[in-house]
């Protein structure tokens, strides 16, 4: 009789939930499943401005990942991965022997940008991981105060969510909200009408944008800027960009100019049939990705074929992305602005919309 294989997931992403759901509902033979991943919740992200708006309770827009790993018969590790043998198949974790596989993926995620800006690392609040976040911002919402600043750092679709989500929440207690866009400016990419659009919704509901210059340091007082002056701040979050995690660097992996882990169409890392990456963490050849939640989302039925087909010596799918993608701004308001194929759009009607599509994507993770 063979020996049962080991396939080890890490990283509970976008991707490997879907993952664990179609295990769940088709086995593999001969296999047994790990998940190591570093929170028993996965946050959704397209969610995570609605929570923090308070639109959405924490438990709706995160994934109960032990009852979906319960449900995939895969076993749960709740820890962290620190680097990779791939030559002697070992992944190492912090709190642990390293753990054997013979065939891994890695859905981690992205780091925060903070390295490379002084005291960003120490004084400000980085997006992820999000639970952490979000404690923090509840004790600092529940002592909000009148004259008090908050300034979201980087002005792409997270950053500019979360600063309309922070200003419904604590607009009214007369806490300002500053959105340092940079040099890159007000979500770069985006058609111009959005960024008018947008640009209109923040000046009436008293959230100040400031462009055209780049934040240099964080300081325990504030945000200290190439030209302009100091900023005085209560709280800093920190949105601007996503970099590869520390560990990758002792992963022995392909990596591209950034740092990220390259991989072919399959989602195989480059050199390495045995190793997979989605996500965040991957970086797409022959063109890299934007870092976007939507793209992990649709890597997961790819991904989820293709460790299949890996593990019973199948032939594997290309993954093919799309060129033009839907996004969804939630405006805090019970609103939202979207925009596709360069045409944009706005209303009620368009945070029903993603209020939709979002509640479903959870609820398809959360239910047997
Ligand atoms: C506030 C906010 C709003 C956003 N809104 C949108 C949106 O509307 N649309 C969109 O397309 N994108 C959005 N994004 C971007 C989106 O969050 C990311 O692109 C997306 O989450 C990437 O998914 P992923 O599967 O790569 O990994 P992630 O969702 O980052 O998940 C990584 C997982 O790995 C785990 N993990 C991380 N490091 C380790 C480690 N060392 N060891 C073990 N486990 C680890 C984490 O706990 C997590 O479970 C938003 C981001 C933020 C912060």
């Amino acid at each position: 009789m063979m020996a049962e294989r080991h396939l080890l997931l890490a990283g509970a992403g976008h991707a490997h939930v879907e993952v664990l759901w179609q295990f769940a509902r088709h086995p593999l033979p001969g296999w047994r499943i790990t998940l190591l991943t570093r929170e028993g919740r996965a946050p959704y992200s397209g969610m995570l401005p609605g929570v923090v708006a308070g639109l959405y309770a924490p438990d709706q827009a995160l994934i109960d990942i032990a009852s979906l790993c319960a449900r995939a018969g895969a076993a749960l590790e709740l820890d962290r991965v620190e680097g990779l043998d791939p030559a002697a198949r070992l992944l190492r974790r912090t709190g642990g022997p390293p753990l054997a596989y013979d065939l891994l993926s890695l859905d981690t995620g992205a780091a925060p940008a903070v390295a490379h800006i002084p005291g960003a690392a120490q004084h400000a609040l980085p997006l992820k991981p999000f639970t952490g976040l979000l404690a923090r911002l509840t004790v600092l919402a529940e002592q909000a105060r009148p004259e008090q600043v908050f300034a979201v750092v980087g002005a792409g679709a997270a950053g500019t969510e979360m600063a309309m989500a922070l200003s419904a929440r604590l607009g009214r207690r007369g806490v300002t909200i500053v959105l340092i866009a940079g040099v890159a400016g007000l979500l770069p990419g985006f058609p111009e009408e959005m960024r008018v659009r947008v640009a209109t919704l923040l000046a009436r509901r008293g959230v100040r944008l400031m462009q055209g210059d780049d934040v240099t340091e964080v300081t325990a007082d504030g945000v200290l800027f190439r030209r302009s002056p100091p900023l005085a701040t209560d709280a800093v979050i920190w949105a601007a960009g996503a970099a590869p995690p520390r560990w990758l660097e002792r992963s022995g992996l392909r990596r591209d100019a950034v740092g990220f882990i390259q991989v072919e169409p399959t989602l195989q890392v480059v050199g390495q049939p045995a190793v997979f990456a989605a996500g965040d963490v991957s970086s797409l050849l022959p063109h890299p990705l934007p870092k976007a939640g939507v793209f992990a989302v649709r890597q997961g039925p790819i991904l989820a074929h293709n460790l299949r087909a890996a593990a019973e010596g199948r032939q594997l799918r290309p993954y093919d992305p799309q060129s033009n993608w839907l996004v969804l701004l939630n405006t805090g308001d019970g609103k939202a602005l979207g925009t596709r194929n360069g045409m944009v759009f706005g209303g009620r009607w368009v945070w029903w919309w993603k209020d939709l599509i979002d509640r479903r994507f959870v609820a398809r993770y959360q239910t047997a």
